[in-house]
């Protein structure tokens, strides 16, 4: 297995992080929601100050790419003035909140969320991945995201408080939602863990509930006002001309527009059966300097050939996806290993390569592209 540096930390905008391209700054729009205004301001920035593209993370955040050092206390200012990042760098750093993208005003979700955000500060430090999930519609949709305390509908109908890795929640009174999770918080921070998954202490009495979420929903997929973005990554000249309304992020690399729906946008995905939605790809090399291989036109040559879900990943970190799936390529010292129903990187006994030392020309030809 290539070695690759493991960070600890997530990088926002106050705490950039140094990649191949420049510094990535990380931007978490409030309800994974932008005004149009702030969407324009966003792309405006990320050509002034960035090199131009814009990234749409697993947990519906956005990240401005190729920011000079020279340019990042400008662009500080700007997001801050155009309410795209919180003044105080703490409450930044602590506000991880996913929340269903197809929230309402006023319904669960929202009002759960901005239960949440109101009470930022009372929030325990907690490691930098560590995040919470609002999903509170009628049934779960980000059952599969990352998160490590969830609200979400649980099977009789109420809402539950479930920390992540356990099947089932406990019932929260109305109004008590935001409470229960910075309660589990702090349990949580005081227990000294990383991620509530590998986290396997017997939970507080309070959380320990035996009602199970309701069965989840489909992910949104593209068509109407939503749109795929190949690879998450989205040039902010495109991402201008396409927030003719209000936008939501998700998690699934899918834009919603608030507004009318447009049929087509030339660069994103409206066909929900586009084999670009089977792919993920980190942006390899040259942009990651953990990368020895090119991953995203690798990626975008076998997206038609392969079956199933397909992972290139530029080294064994796996940052384009965390769980297995059923082609994964990883990057190795210039070249690629092939796994089947595996994680990027796979190296145990149950997820071990099935080809190794392979140049991209050897993985087109495995897989009979010419
Ligand atoms: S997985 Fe990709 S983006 Fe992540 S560190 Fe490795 S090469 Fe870089």
């Amino acid at each position: 297995m290539s070695g690759f540096a493991i960070k600890g930390w997530c990088p926002d905008a106050w705490r950039p992080m140094a990649t191949g391209d420049g510094l990535l700054v990380r931007i978490k729009p409030r309800l994974g929601r932008l005004s149009r205004d702030q969407a324009l301001a966003l792309c405006a920035l990320a050509q002034t100050c960035g090199n131009g593209m814009i990234d749409i993370t697993r947990r519906a955040n956005l990240q401005i790419r190729g920011v000079s050092e020279a340019n990042w206390p400008l662009l500080i200012v700007q997001l801050i003035e155009h309410g795209l990042t919180d003044p105080d760098a703490w409450r930044e750093r602590a506000r991880n909140i996913l929340i269903a993208p197809n929230w309402a005003e006023g319904d669960d979700s929202h009002r759960i969320a901005c239960d949440l955000m109101a009470r930022i500060d009372r929030l325990p430090p907690l490691p930098g991945k560590v995040g919470f999930v609002i999903d509170a519609g009628r049934a779960p949709i980000l059952s599969a995201e990352p998160g490590d305390f969830r609200i979400e509908r649980g099977a009789d109908g109420g809402l539950i408080l479930r920390a992540d890795g356990r099947v089932c929640g406990t019932i929260i009174p109305f109004g008590q939602e935001a409470e229960a999770l910075i309660a589990l918080a702090h349990w949580f921070a005081q227990s000294g863990a990383r991620r509530m998954a590998r986290h396997h202490a017997p939970l507080p009495d309070w959380a320990n509930g035996s009602q199970p979420p309701a069965p989840a929903r489909p992910a949104i997929v593209p068509g109407g006002a939503a749109f795929g973005v190949p690879f998450g990554q989205i040039d902010a000249s495109l991402l201008a001309r396409t927030a003719t309304s209000d936008l939501r992020i998700t998690p699934w690399r899918v834009l919603i527009l608030e507004g009318t729906p447009t049929a087509n946008i030339p660069g994103l995905i409206s066909d929900p059966a586009s084999p670009l939605l089977r792919v993920d790809a980190c942006p390899g090399a040259p942009a990651c300097p953990q990368a020895s291989v090119e991953t995203r036109d690798l990626a975008r040559r076998l997206a038609p050939v392969v079956k199933g879900r397909l992972h290139v990943s530029g080294c064994a970190k796996g940052c384009a996806r965390s769980g297995p799936a059923d082609i994964t390529l990883t990057g190795r010292d210039g070249r690629f290993d092939l796994a089947a129903n595996a994680r990027a990187g796979a190296h145990d006994q149950t997820e071990l390569p099935a080809l190794t030392d392979m140049d991209p020309a050897m993985v087109l030809a495995h897989f009979g592209v010419a």
